[in-house]
């Protein structure tokens, strides 16, 4: 089954709001192994209204729309597609009823019976967020879905009435699962998988570059999820076995969490220079985080880095394996935790010389006695440069843990 989704709404078109809810029934319908086609968003304009459902199911079975069920005049989207789809307008009145309760005891304002008026024949979803209910026509092979445009509204209401009414209609499923990559950039990642990107049609394998890391999703559509995941496993498993380390999780996994899992029972200090305290803050994002991290400082200047963590610079200068070093075994020692990492770099956009150019970052980790530390040679703005300073010092500490 192929599906178009719509957003009505004028405020789409002038930028007022994102249209997050083609986002969202556009992640629902591939989960039910519906194709969505594309994507349209029309203005509270009846004509184009029309002209915007008449192209939807020029090339789709299915039009999802959005917006535009409530009670004023600019809330059209019923009654244009009753008109297309040449069916009256009449009041349901167990609709108008569940209205009436929620408002019990205040004042009911006239236009709201039009949240209950509704295109004749229709099948509807009960809106328990709202005023205004789903509608669903089914009319010579076509099938029109109308939606509340508060996401609050849509999102259950979809769930839990039109996602059954679909799964009847469709035969597949589609499930995906996504390796999470850090430490390899995207043309890396799909050098090194060239072939299984190229061959594959069921399940398929694609990398998405993200800021900080590469998420790669293997898409596998079967009668049954079982059946889908048996199609993916062995996909992935190759995957893992080309990747190895560089895949830190899967899904939902965020490897700050991991890391604190990992260290269970041992205590981290960190000390940043270039990364100002996201470092520490990635890891306090993590509820429970207290069990393992004991301290984080941000030591900005020479001065601070002296007083605070004993690092005496060298000639070799603040940004350098040596500072990195000195300020990771600084931290742990001061605070009396087992491990300290430490960040310092040229973020930028200024204060890059030849030598040590903006995007030079070094790592240091003091771990089970020993120092480490990591050259990094990051590009981006200032922002990006430290974003991905965290991230490689994170997944540092997670290889050496
Ligand atoms: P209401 O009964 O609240 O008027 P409605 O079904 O008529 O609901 P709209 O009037 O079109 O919906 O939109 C109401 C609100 O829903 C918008 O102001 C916006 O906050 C949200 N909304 C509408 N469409 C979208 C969309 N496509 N994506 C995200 N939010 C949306
Ligand atoms: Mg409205």
């Amino acid at each position: 089954m192929i599906a178009e989704i719509l957003g009505v709404g004028t405020e789409l078109l002038l930028g007022d709001i994102a249209n997050t809810n083609a986002q969202f029934l556009s992640k629902a319908l591939a989960g039910l192994g519906i194709s969505v086609y594309g994507h349209t968003a029309v203005g509270d304009n009846p004509g184009r209204l029309r002209a915007a459902l008449e192209y939807g199911f020029g090339k789709a079975d299915m039009v999802v729309a959005c917006g535009g069920l409530g009670p004023t005049m600019d809330d059209i989207t019923k009654e244009v597609a009753a008109k297309y789809f040449g069916r009256e307008m009449f009041v349901d009145q167990p609709s108008w009823e569940a209205i009436q309760q929620r408002f019990a005891g205040r004042h009911l304002p006239e236009n709201v019976i039009r949240n209950a008026t509704v295109p004749e024949g229709s099948i509807l979803f009960p809106n328990h967020h709202g005023s205004a209910p789903g509608v669903c026509i089914e009319q010579d092979g076509k099938i029109l879905i109308l939606l509340p445009g508060p996401p609050h509204e849509l999102e259950p209401m979809f769930m839990k009435y039109a996602v059954p009414f679909l799964r009847q209609k469709t035969d597949k499923v589609f499930v995906s699962r996504t390796l999470k990559i850090v430490g390899v950039g995207e043309s890396n990642v799909e050098t090194m998988l060239q072939d299984l990107i190229d061959n594959q049609t069921n399940p398929t394998v694609a990398p998405y570059a993200k800021l900080t890391e590469v998420a790669l999703r293997i898409t596998a559509a079967a009668p049954c999820e079982d059946a889908a995941n048996a199609l993916i496993t062995p996909i992935a498993e190759e995957i893992y076995s080309r990747l190895g380390q560089h895949i830190y999780g899967e899904d939902n996994d965020c490897m700050a969490e991991i890391i604190l899992n990992k260290l269970e029972g041992q205590t981290l200090a960190i000390a940043e220079s270039c990364t100002g305290g996201l470092l520490t803050s990635a890891l306090v994002d993590i509820p429970g985080s207290s069990k393992v991290l004991s301290e984080g400082v941000i030591t900005y200047s020479n001065e601070a880095k002296l007083t605070r963590l004993g690092v005496v610079l060298t000639d070799h200068g603040a940004v350098s394996s040596q500072t990195a070093a000195a300020m990771a075994e600084g931290v742990a020692r001061t605070s009396g935790a087992g491990i300290g990492i430490s960040t310092t770099g040229i973020a930028g956009p200024d204060g890059g010389t030849a030598d040590k150019p903006v995007g030079l970052v070094y790592i240091g980790l003091y771990i089970n006695g020993k120092t480490l530390t990591k050259e990094l040679r990051l590009i981006g703005d200032r922002n990006e440069i430290r974003a991905r300073a965290v991230v490689a010092a994170l997944d540092f500490l997670r290889l050496n843990i």
